[in-house]
């Protein structure tokens, strides 16, 4: 597979799994995005499912403290 050189620019960056989902800005030092990648929306979908978004939410700023 070769690597994609166009598409990528600055400020167009596609939200992560979770900011997709909840419709939330991907801002780019989102808690979310090292954990919910845009390719894997199943990941947090499902994760979201079982905990809710903010229960996830918490427990990952917790992660960070
Ligand atoms: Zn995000």
């Amino acid at each position: 597979m070769k690597e994609s050189t166009g598409g990528r620019k600055q400020g167009a960056i596609s939200p992560c799994a979770a900011c997709k989902l909840l419709r939330r800005r991907c801002a780019q030092d989102c808690v979310f995005a090292p954990y919910f990648p845009a390719d894997e929306p199943q990941k947090f979908a499902s994760v979201h499912k079982v905990f809710g978004a903010s229960n996830v939410n918490k427990m990952l700023q917790v992660r960070f403290q």
